[in-house]
């Protein structure tokens, strides 16, 4: 039998703090250094601490389970390139402070990878000889140098963070815009399996022009793009109907973008005013949590990604790129799910499901109690953290409130005496008294 995850508080490693820390300028950052998720290393540099590690890998799994799903098969590129690629793509030079340049004991110049393009397009291009090499798509999960003139913000802007991002490689301009459509439709499932409300919004594509890029978009108050959009957006849920990768996606893809939605760049306030009735206009900050784009022969030309086609013509492979901020997500999930006592996870991304809170740790009832209940839970599949240690009750409720998890468990002597426990949900800060079995059941 498989156990669920679960810990004890005075056995975990979770350094909170009581005060706000200085530096930190928004709710998300304040969060994480007082729940100890994360530890800065350096501007923009950050360690994970146990619990911001667990949040982490729920995201990525979201992740990895969407674009398993739309057909992406998932690789694992290095951290550090060779400048050479990137000389051939004429990148090298434009891509400027941002990158991180490194030169090895042999004096040959590397870098820190800011993204992959170059590097997945030589792989494919080593490998795929045909038409019948394609369609094909993609993907890694791997942490990203970027040299921000201005990390802040946490984990929303560092330095170093975490990316998914994809590929897709197809032999014409028009499955090129299938392969795009399927990373459309799996993008709206991953981030609202991770409740997020997410707007996709016409991206500026830059000198290749085109209809085909978008940016994926949470509204905050936070965010650091201006973002204008439909208010009906707020209404639709992506995972209400199924989405088959096989059939055409074009109507899903419609349906996201009939409506008025685009940032700064792309803004056109006539058309907005034409287009959108004036008590649906939201006009809003936001944060961009994922990026799609469809570039065509950019990089397969220059560096030579060609495949032959069923009339032994080489042609080079039409591709788009597809990125998701999965560290940047779980401070963007932070800044949408929060009050003023802490964090309150969507379940789906909780580092735990049920906080266990022992009121009187130490009292043989209250202790036998909890240590059944912790068991139970194992058994049933319920990821718990237990704060078995010998605080006060209000600190023991604070915490709990302040890391967030969907649901506390509170057990106390007078509960025990009368047959009870105490649940109380985060997000709705309802509390009941219960049998422990329907309490249970609940959290089940
Ligand atoms: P931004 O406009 O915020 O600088 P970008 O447009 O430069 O982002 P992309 O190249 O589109 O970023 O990368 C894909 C995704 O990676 C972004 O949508 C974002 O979610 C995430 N990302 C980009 N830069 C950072 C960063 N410095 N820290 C954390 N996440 C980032
Ligand atoms: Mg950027
Ligand atoms: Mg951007
Ligand atoms: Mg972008």
């Amino acid at each position: 039998m498989r156990l669920s995850p679960a810990v004890r508080l005075s056995e975990y490693f979770m350094p909170t703090l009581k005060e706000n820390p200085s530096e930190a300028e928004i709710a998300s950052h304040r969060l994480m250094l007082r729940a100890g998720m994360v530890r800065q290393a350096s501007a923009g540099i950050y360690s994970w601490l146990p619990m911001g590690f667990r949040v982490l890998k729920k995201i990525e799994q979201i992740v990895r389970e969407e674009q398993d799903a739309a057909g992406a098969n998932e690789v694992m590129m290095p951290t550090i390139q060779s400048a050479d690629l990137w000389r051939k793509s004429g990148r090298y030079d434009d891509y400027g402070k941002e990158m991180l340049r490194i030169t090895d004991r042999h004096d040959r110049e590397m870098l820190y990878g800011p993204t992959n393009e170059e590097l997945i397009t030589d792989i494919f291009r080593d490998g795929a000889r045909s038409y019948k090499d394609v369609p094909q798509m993609l993907y890694h999960i791997q942490w990203k140098f970027r040299d921000e003139v201005r990390p802040r913000f946490g984990v929303m802007r560092g330095r170093e963070f975490y990316m998914k991002d994809g590929y897709s490689f197809d032999l014409t301009v028009e499955d090129g815009i299938k392969s795009y459509n399927k990373m459309f439709a799996s993008y709206l499932r991953t981030y609202a399996r991770m409740g997020l409300k997410v707007i996709p919004m016409r991206a500026d594509t830059g000198p290749i022009g085109g209809e085909n890029s978008h940016e994926f978009i949470i509204l905050a108050d936070t965010g650091e793009s201006e973002v204008f959009c439909h208010s009906d957006f707020l209404g639709l849920d992506p995972l209400a109907e199924k989405t088959d990768y096989k059939a055409d996606l074009q109507p899903i893809v419609d349906k996201w973008t009939a409506m008025y939605a685009a940032t700064e760049e792309m803004h056109d306030q006539a058309r907005f005013e034409s287009e959108v009735p004036e008590d649906k206009r939201i006009s809003a900050r936001g944060i961009e949590v994922g990026h799609i784009f469809f570039f065509g022969d950019k990089y397969s030309a220059p560096l030579g990604a060609v495949v032959q086609t069923s009339d032994d013509k080489q042609v080079p492979v039409q591709m788009g790129s597809y990125g998701i901020g999965v560290s940047r997500l779980v401070g963007a999930i932070i800044e949408a799910c929060h009050d003023e006592n802490g964090i309150i996870w969507p379940e789906a991304v909780a580092p735990f499901k049920v906080g266990l809170i022992n009121l009187r740790t130490g009292d043989d009832a209250c202790d036998k109690a909890c240590e059944d209940i912790f068991a139970k839970l194992q058994v049933m599949g319920v990821e718990v953290m237990y704060d078995d240690r010998s605080e006060r009750a209000g600190v023991k409720f604070a915490n709990m409130d302040l890391i967030g998890l969907p649901w506390q468990l509170v057990v106390g002597p007078k509960g025990l005496a009368n047959g009870v426990v105490e649940l109380k949900n985060r997000k709705s800060g309802e509390k009941q008294e219960l049998p422990l079995d329907k309490a249970l059941e609940l959290v089940a």
